[in-house]
Order: C-alpha cells, then structure tokens, then sequence
C-alpha cells in the first residue's frame, strides 16, 4: 500500500510521495504530510552494520513507498558518493561531553547537502513516473545555505531550472561568494532588498498565484521548490539520526533500546522535524532540543505556547537560523493537534494576519517530546573559544549555538543522557565570526586570508568547496525589491 499524502491546511486531494516531491507545497498553501507516519521494519540489530547508502534505503523507502527500489538505490547512489569527502558521509565526533553529527561534509560544507544532493535525482525520477509534460522551475528562498546546495544539486539538470532569492546583507561572504559564483546555465541568483522571511514570504505568494501558474504552464514550465517544505528535502534528513544512532550502538556507546537526546540549531525547524520523525518511526529518543539564536521565536514558543513573529529580526553571526517564520513547525502542530486540518488552517490564517497565535494546553502536552532555549552571540562567541581551548575542535556559529543550549539544557536538568549535536556547517563557511571568537587579534584582513589563517590555527585542511571560490569569476548580479519578485522570475523565464 502505497503511503498517501495531503496538505497539512484541509484540501483533501490525495498524492503519492513523487506527487508531493514533484508538486512542492500544496495547492491551498499548506505543506505536504503523509497520512500516517511509518514505522521500521527492521530491528535496530539489523541496521546497525549497514553503510550510509545502506541505510539511507531503509529508511526513505518507508515514505516514498511509490519509487521502485531500482529508482531509489540509483537516487542514493547518485547523491552520496564522492562529493562528500568522507565515505561515512555524517561522522560523529566525541567532544565537549556530546557527540557532534558532523553533517558538513558534501559539496558546499553544511548540512543542507544531506537532503540537496538527493532532492534533484528524487524530483526528475518523479517527473519521469508521472510523465510531468512540463519544464520544472525550482524556486527558492535561502537564508544562504540552502541556495547554494540547491543550485549545486540541479546545475546543468536536464529538464530543470532554478532561481534562488537570497537577502542580500543577509549571509556570510563565503555563503554569497558560493551563490555568485555558481555555474551551470539554468541557475539564476537574485539578492532581495529584504531579509529571509520576505524571501521565504515572496517565494510562497508565488507558488500560490494562480495566474501566474497559468501563465507557466501556458509556456511549459510548473513551479516546485527545494526548500525544507518539499517533503523531498525532510525524507533524507530523517536517516541521518537513524545512522548516528546505529553508529553509537555499534561503538558500544548505548546499550539496545538506550535511548539518545538530539540537540538541532534550528531556523526553519525542518532538521529538527526531521529527528522527530525519526523518533516517530521507532528510534529510541528521549528529548528533542531545539536550539535558537537571538531570533528565539521558537523558543519563547516552546515555554509559553504562543508564536508570535510581531518582533525585530536580529542578523546574527549564524544568519541560516535567522528566522521569524519556522515553515516545518506546521507539520509537527498538525501533527501534535490531531491531523486537524481546519484548526491547523486558522492558526497559519492568524499568522499571517496578526503575525501570532496560541495554541491549546491540549496540544502543548503533545510537545513534551522538545525542549527550547537559545544562546545570546556573545555566549556564541564564548563556546567557540571555550570548545576551541579545551579540545583544539573549531565549531561554527550554528553549531555553538546548538552546544551553548546543550550546556545550558544539561546544567538545568542534570540530564546526562547520551547526546548527539548535530553539526550543521563547517566552521570555514564563517571565517570571521569563527576568528573573532578564537583568534580576536587575527580576525582583521580580508576574507580569505582568514581562511588561512583558520587553516594555520586550527589544522584542518581548508575545504575544497572554499578553494575552488577563491578565484571564481562572479556570474550573477542581479538583485531585487521584495514587491519585484515576480516580475523578475518572469524576467528570467522569458513570459
Ligand atoms: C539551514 C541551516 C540551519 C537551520 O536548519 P532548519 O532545518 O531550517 O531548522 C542551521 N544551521 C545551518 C548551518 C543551516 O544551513
């Protein structure tokens, strides 16, 4: 039986997963959840020898029940190979008394490769087994990584084009750098005069102008998207906590059935989803620690029960968790509230309207599965050089707010359960915040001389994906108001 898929906002059409994954986000605005949630079928005994590509079948045949396992092993095979520069793909690193999933290890240096360099065979094998007659565009708000990983995954795709809006004084360097640099003749990069939740906001508005979607496919193309409310982009995240798992279990680190807390440094709350469905499907895990940084919208919504966007957007040093709006939350209050898709509707109506709402004491005891906190930039800065000086080991800025609210979570609770911090970037993709914190006196030059200079302190080989930057020649200059957005992707497709 094949699993079936809806939208999370009460338009009851029924998909199948290369439906969802090809069709993006739902016709009424709503994501893309699958009726139930499936559960292993293997023993954790059984998976624990297998590799990462392995596992990786294992555990998304389970959800994207309609792909032939010929056509999912090709996926798999297609995606995790040597682009990543390890052959474990998501190593664990024991430090700081936590176990770093180092998810930073493909073809742009964080974690968004893990589902980005699957997501494009996954979407033109569905094009394929639906006779899709139409030219898929991808369309994308980043918040600086998941541009860049995209654009990497679908470059010279055949069938595809992507167009990627980015906030303009919004990322790194490094992150720009990446973007305007990319090759590939169907890749078109636009920085927006705005931040990411009006990149984000843009971005959907599009998908749901029904005049304009006449207008494509009048002149061959349809809309999807590769952002993390493509259910595509969620799948292959949820075997990276199934592998971290088996990995402890086969290191002799938990005893079977022992269960492990995940902490996840969250913006659009689709990594930490991601554990949570992993845990729905079987995995032993305990609490689900979500950590922000100053834009602690999820965290205050955690210990209060209200989301409430209606505050200043602070650009911190870990700008791909600078989010007012957490698109995947959605998923799990849909979940949490009983797959009540009418209440679901009337809160994200009031989102959007009012920029807040409360939900019931009813579900929030469905929740007690997470945990929130946050970590201001200067207690960022402080774990940096403090992990830095006791084990010689150089966190990123997403990543030290993940094991500041860990230190935080474990001095609260006195919780000493076995943990796993998942480690989104690698530190070379924020040079100079990473200075800053380790090294202040040598944080001054320009941007890649301090990516030497990280190179010289901390040992580790700068990574091929800032090489290859260095030099690159700019290909893409284009920038845009946020009102303009749409007359641009009509610019670039010629309608
Ligand atoms: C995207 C990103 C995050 C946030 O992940 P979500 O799935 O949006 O919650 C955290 N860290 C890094 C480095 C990222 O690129």
């Amino acid at each position: 039986m094949d699993l079936t898929y809806r939208s999370t906002r009460g338009d009851r059409t029924a998909y199948t997963a290369s439906q969802a994954v090809l069709k993006g986000l739902a016709s009424d605005g709503g994501l893309f959840v699958p009726d139930q949630l499936p559960r292993l079928d293997k023993s954790l005994e059984e998976l624990q020898g297998l590799s990462y590509q392995e596992l990786a079948y294992e555990v998304m045949k389970l959800f994207l029940t309609d792909y032939t396992e010929e056509e999912l092993k090709a996926c798999i095979a297609g995606a995790y190979d040597e682009k990543f520069d390890t052959p474990q793909i998501a190593p664990l690193v024991e430090k700081h008394g936590a176990f770093y999933l180092e998810l930073f290890h493909g073809a742009t240096i964080a974690f968004k490769d893990m589902a980005l360099s699957i997501l494009p065979h996954l979407m033109v094998t569905a094009a394929k087994k639906n006779h899709a007659e139409h030219e898929i565009v991808i369309l994308t708000a980043t918040s600086g990584d998941t541009g860049k990983a995209a654009m990497a995954g679908f470059a010279d795709v055949p069938g595809t084009r992507i167009i990627v809006f980015y906030p303009k004084d919004g990322v790194s360097p490094v992150q720009e750098r990446q973007m305007v640099t990319q090759k590939g003749n169907n890749t078109y990069v636009v920085g927006i005069r705005g931040n990411f939740d009006d990149a984000q906001t843009g971005v959907k508005k599009l998908f749901g102008d029904q005049a304009l979607a006449g207008e494509l496919a009048a002149a061959g193309f349809q809309f999807s998207s590769a952002n993390s409310i493509n259910i595509g982009r969620l799948v292959p995240q949820v075997v990276y906590y199934v592998y971290a798992y088996t990995r402890l279990r086969a290191a002799g680190q938990l005893k079977e059935g022992e269960p492990m807390n995940v902490v996840v440094p969250t913006g659009n709350f689709g990594n930490i989803l991601a554990a949570y469905y992993a845990k729905r499907l079987g995995l032993p895990i305990a609490k689900l620690i979500c950590a922000s940084n100053e834009n602690k919208v999820l965290y205050d919504f955690f210990r209060t029960g209200c989301y409430d966007r209606n505050r200043d957007f602070i650009l911190t040093t870990s700008p791909s968790m600078d989010i007012l709006i957490s698109s995947n939350l959605e998923r799990l209050l849909y979940l949490a509230g009983g797959q009540d898709a009418e209440d679901n509707a009337a809160r994200m109506r009031k989102l959007n309207q009012t920029g807040s709402y409360q939900v019931t004491e009813e579900l929030r005891r469905n929740l007690e599965d997470f945990y929130g906190n946050y970590a201001s930039e200067e207690e960022v800065k402080e774990q940096i050089a403090r992990v830095f000086r006791e084990e010689g080991y150089v966190l990123d800025p997403h990543t030290a707010v993940a094991s500041c609210v860990y230190d935080k979570y474990a001095a609260e609770t006195g919780d000493h359960t076995k943990t796993v911090i998942a480690s989104t970037a690698s530190p070379y993709k924020f040079t100079r915040s990473v200075m800053e914190a380790i090294a202040p006196e040598n944080a001054g030059g320009e941007d890649f001389a301090l990516v030497d200079e990280l190179s010289a302190l901390s040992g580790v080989p700068v990574p091929q994906a800032v090489e290859s930057i260095r030099t690159a020649p700019v290909l893409h200059d284009r920038t845009c108001g946020v009102e303009e957005m749409k007359a641009t992707v009509k610019e670039i497709l010629e309608i």
